[in-house]
């Protein structure tokens, strides 16, 4: 699929050119350095660009890309059919037209128009306007909600209640209304501003998105610095894209990423959660999270986290959470943010713990005092919802009675609703070698064993057996690969949300 695409997008720019005699200049990265690209209209001026830089069009006619209806969600066809048939413009844009010419499945379908939110909402009925820096409308069919955006104007265009700008260059409004080649401008990436429509069955490219996607490159629109400045979130955005798409980010796009992190402070902890899910749990946390630290953007995230990654424990289980996450997703296994945040936060809370248990606090509030302290300074980066911090909270709390298992507590503790997660992530400690392996062992042999056995395994509990806690920085002698295949259910349940 995608070499057809490719050699079909390549097919058309040689006869295009041809046809031509000649490319156009510039297709607006300004100083990116990209080759210019082919147009099969000359390029259209809108008045004021959003950069000095004009933008050339090409159009990708049917019979040149593989991009077919079929392909396209049923409600998404219905949402441009409703738009078309009132009068509109409507076109699918972003993730839907990138990954599907990548062979990929989008995850939705974005909708682009030229209707008002207010026009738009007429022809769908329960339609909701959102949001407020962006208003968009939701438009539900069926099951699915498709947000439909009307095409954006050049801000320098808009009154003032309609475009505000801080005075460190961020948008707080940007509802200034334009055409479909204003809209592409305000568009984050190349390759995220390619737009399809059943009207023509065409793909419209104003930014370079098609040569981008051939060339698996990451590139802002405009200039990267002042696009960045005006959002900080797209810099997270430039990561994650790399990272799922296994692309490039261009030189230019990458260059300021170091410089403006800083930026992300000021981004509101609620955004930033919902960035950090689409970061890390959407199969490619692994891979994100090596970029987001290589770009220095890790540390504006989660700032405990990231100091203690010099201690070799704290990186093998950041990296381990990581990887289990992402393999559960590529399996359809469910994930929660619960789990993640407790490995990531882990490393900081326990370090924590034993300074006050150095102090003559005893292990259950000096665990109680680090939680507190380090998920309280989390909050000033990314939000944690409560549904998400209590389980957290459990997990690690979990830990500590995880090694006392005489008697009748191993039976109680296996009833208990955070029982599997505060397990696994006992796992995860051990393969990461912050303590050795054995306990994780037991209790994987205790959930297979039948009722006698299990008799028999609580009596042979040694009175002060593996402590999980006591034990700490050593590394285990299994090693971190040991074959887990043995463990009930390990990786085929998710841990308890
Ligand atoms: P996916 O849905 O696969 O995560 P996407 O590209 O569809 O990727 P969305 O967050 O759904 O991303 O946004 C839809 C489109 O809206 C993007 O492709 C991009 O064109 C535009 N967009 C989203 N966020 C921004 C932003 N912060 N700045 C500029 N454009 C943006
Ligand atoms: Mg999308």
């Amino acid at each position: 699929m995608l070499n057809t695409l490719i050699s079909s997008i390549k097919r058309w720019h040689n006869k295009s050119k041809a046809a031509e005699g000649e490319a156009h200049g510039d297709s607006g990265q300004s100083g990116s350095g990209q080759p210019p690209t082919s147009s099969s209209r000359p390029p259209r001026s809108s008045g004021k660009p959003a950069n000095s830089s004009s933008h050339s069009r090409t159009v990708v006619s049917r019979s040149d890309h593989c991009l077919s209806r079929r392909d396209v969600s049923r409600a998404a066809l219905t949402v441009m059919k409703r738009l078309q048939e009132a009068g509109f413009e409507a076109y699918i844009v972003g993730g839907g037209v990138r990954d599907l010419l990548l062979g990929g499945h989008p995850k939705d379908f974005d909708v682009a128009t030229d209707a008002t939110p207010e026009q738009a909402k007429q022809l769908f009925r329960g339609a909701r306007i959102v949001g407020r820096r962006f208003r968009i409308l939701h438009a539900r069919i069926g099951r699915e909600v498709i947000e439909v955006t009307t095409f954006r104007g050049h801000h320098s265009d808009g009154e003032a209640h309609e475009a505000q700008q801080s005075e460190h260059g961020m948008l707080l409004r940007d509802n200034v209304y334009g055409d479909l080649e204003s809209d592409a401008v305000r568009r984050d990436f190349t390759v995220n501003a390619l737009y399809y429509t059943t009207n023509g069955f065409e793909i419209h490219d104003y930014t370079g998105g098609i040569q981008d996607i051939e060339q698996r490159l990451i590139r802002m629109i405009g200039d990267p610095e002042t696009r960045y400045k005006e959002d900080p979130v797209r810099m997270l955005r430039a990561v994650r894209f790399a990272a799922k798409l296994d692309f490039d980010i261009e030189p230019n796009t990458a260059a300021p990423l170091r410089e403006l992190a800083p930026l992300l402070r000021n981004i509101a902890p609620a955004r930033l959660f919902d960035e950090v899910l689409k970061l890390l749990m959407s199969g490619h946390g692994e891979r994100t999270f090596e970029l987001l630290r290589e770009y220095e953007l890790w540390p504006h995230l989660f700032p405990d986290n990231a100091r203690m990654l010099e201690h070799p424990e704290a990186l093998a289980l950041t990296r381990q959470a990581l990887r289990n996450t992402d393999t559960r997703i590529r399996s359809d296994q469910r994930v929660t943010p619960a789990f993640l945040y407790a490995a990531l936060l882990w490393p900081a809370v326990n370090s924590e713990q034993q300074f006050l248990e150095s102090k003559g606090i005893p292990p259950v509030p000096a665990l109680a005092q680090s939680a507190q302290k380090i998920t309280s300074a989390q909050l000033a980066h990314t939000a944690i919802p409560k549904r998400f911090s209590m389980p957290m909270r459990e997990i690690w709390d979990m830990q500590s009675r995880l090694p006392r298992r005489g008697g009748e507590r191993a039976f109680r503790l296996m009833e208990m609703p955070r029982f599997r997660a505060a397990y696994d992530f006992l796992l995860l400690r051990e393969d990461s070698g912050e303590i050795p392996a054995g306990l994780g062992q037991w209790w994987t042999d205790f959930q297979q064993a039948d009722e006698e056995q299990r008799q028999l395994m609580v009596r042979e509990v040694p009175r002060n057996g593996p402590r999980g806690n006591k034990n700490r920085g050593r590394r285990s002698r299994g090693g971190r690969n040991r074959n887990r295949s043995k463990r009930p259910g390990s990786g085929t349940e998710r841990p308890a949300d």
